[in-house]
């Protein structure tokens, strides 16, 4: 998009792009170290981020909610075990008010790029309306899936009924008696396929490969357990603790393929399938041809029955174009359709993305990450000083709480953040030495995990594991638990000032 003709640049200390679970973390702790000037500019109406744009039926979180939330912040309220949508976005949004957040945000403000100044030893943020903002600190929050990807089938626009990606859900629309389609059914399909089975008149699932599902045990917790949590604020604590402990004791199933914890993973899910798919060719089907945590592991209670309803088909036969009526397969099959939902994913292919960062220099950060996004224990880049990233290159899990790994990152940044201001120094950036080396290592012990097993995920850029940590979450605690500053170059504003 066109970036308007630029105006005078308001002056604050730093600058956060997103209002979602990171950004709005980011400024939490800034207001508590002391930095009360910051903006946070957020493309959307209202914060949340992911939790604002996913509000297909059925959307929740597959992280219990005990452990989905910020530490700071227990919710002795949740409703059920994995919180639906509106309980985790009225949750951010509490969060916020209660912090005093809301009046920091400039809402519907869509980021166009940001620039450093060497000399000055600050960022200017510029929006596509041309309004910038300048700062010495600039933290990126637009986390890793924000950006709908839709496959470019030949046909699409000449599809007669309605389509919409599932990140974008048309709630306007009636499913009620509709034939139904949903390209996909990963980790998003597998929530809402339950929820839009029963209205349909016929579902068709294009399936292109199938996942490896473990059973999710979602509950109520019933007032009383609720009540109990408010009177005994150690209790929710305890659950999330224990939580956190179950989930983390995963790591073994991902960190190398065929160890005995993925055994005992993919025994879990065939005993689901088995509990759940009684028609052996559907099970079939429904057998995922790739080691046990490659692609995401998904939880569902409900997927298996959904599939085994009588007005549900999965279809394998790649889909070969969209004509007015419906989809085509490749073997010539046309199936006739209302509606196309597409629940194909998101755009991982470059981080950041479209975001235009010009660092030191004036060097592009999309052609540093050309082969492949990296940064310096998932935060800081080299060439990009004062600049922090979170949930950035290899900080995705698959076992385990994010928002744990963006509490790490943020409390790594603001070390850093307090080092910057606190000995007023022009630029912090690790050096680029290091860089490459901790990112040689983290690569070397990614080849042994399961996503290096062969399978095609968004978890890899050209074949690189450009998403994912690399370890367990304790381990990236232990790497970021305080400012290892002999890794980075500091230059102070005088010196800035003078070359
Ligand atoms: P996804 O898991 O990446 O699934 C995309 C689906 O679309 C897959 O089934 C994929 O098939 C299929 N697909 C893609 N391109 C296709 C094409 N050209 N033709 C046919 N099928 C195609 O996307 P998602 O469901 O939106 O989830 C993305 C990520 O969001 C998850 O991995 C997870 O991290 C996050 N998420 C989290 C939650 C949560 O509860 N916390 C919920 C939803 C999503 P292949 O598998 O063959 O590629």
């Amino acid at each position: 998009m066109a970036v308007a003709e630029p105006a005078a640049a308001s002056r604050v200390t730093a600058v956060i792009i997103g209002a979602g679970m990171s950004g709005l973390l980011a400024a939490i702790r800034l207001k508590a170290a002391g930095v009360d000037s910051f903006v946070i500019l957020e493309k959307q109406g209202d914060v949340g981020g992911t939790w604002h744009d996913n509000s297909y039926p059925g959307a929740s979180c597959d992280v219990p909610s005990y452990l989905y939330s910020y530490s700071f912040a227990p919710n002795p309220d949740w409703t059920r075990a994995f919180a639906r949508q509106p309980e985790i976005q009225a949750y951010f949004r509490r969060v916020a008010e209660d912090h005093g957040l809301l009046p920091h945000v400039r809402f519907h403000t869509s980021v166009a790029g940001a620039r450093f100044d060497e000399v000055a030893g600050e960022w200017t943020v510029t929006a596509e309306s041309g309004e910038s903002w300048t700062g010495r600190i600039l933290i990126v929050g637009v986390g890793q899936l924000n950006r709908p990807w839709i496959p470019d089938v030949p046909g699409r626009e000449s599809f007669g009924g309605v389509q919409f990606h599932s990140a974008r859900w048309r709630h306007d629309i009636d499913l009620s008696g509709k034939r139904i389609a949903s390209v996909g059914n990963g980790a998003s399909a597998v929530q809402y396929i339950p929820e839009i089975a029963p209205l349909a008149e016929r579902l068709t699932i294009f399936q292109r490969s199938a996942n490896w599902i473990i059973k999710r045990d979602d509950k109520e917790i019933p007032e009383g357990v609720r009540k109990a949590n408010r009177a005994l604020p150690l209790l929710p604590k305890f659950n999330r603790l224990l939580i956190y402990s179950i989930l983390e004791s995963r790591w073994g199933a991902f960190k190398q393929t065929g160890s005995r914890a993925s055994k005992t993973l993919e025994k879990l899910a065939r005993e689901q399938l088995e509990a759940q798919v009684h028609d052996p060719q559907l099970r079939a089907l429904l057998t995922p041809d790739y080691p046990i945590g490659c692609k995401r592991v998904l939880i569902s209670d409900d997927y298996y029955p959904a599939v085994s309803r009588p007005n549900v088909d999965i279809v394998t036969d790649p889909i070969d174009r969209i004509v007015p009526e419906g989809i085509v397969t490749r073997s010539g099959k046309q199936v006739p359709l209302d509606v196309i939902v597409w629940g194909t994913g998101f755009d991982t292919g470059g981080f950041l993305m479209p975001l235009e960062i010009e660092g030191r220099g004036g060097r592009r950060l999309h052609d540093a990450w050309a082969n492949g996004a990296e940064a310096f224990r998932g935060v800081t880049v080299s060439g990009f000083p004062n600049m922090f990233v979170l949930y950035g290159p290899n900080t995705n899990l698959g076992h385990n709480s994010i928002i744990f790994m963006s509490e790490r990152q943020m409390d790594y940044a603001m070390r850093l953040i307090e080092t910057l201001l606190q000995r007023d120094l022009a630029a912090i950036e690790p050096k680029a030495e290091v860089q490459s080396a901790w990112n040689a290592d983290l690569q070397a012990r990614l080849a042994g995990t399961v996503w290096a097993a062969g399978c095609a995920s968004w978890y890899k850029h050209d074949g690189k594991i450009t998403n994912n940590w690399s370890s367990s979450t304790l381990e990236f605690w232990r790497q970021t638990r305080r400012a290892d500053l002999e890794n980075y170059t500091l230059t102070p504003r005088a010196v800035a000032k003078a070359a």
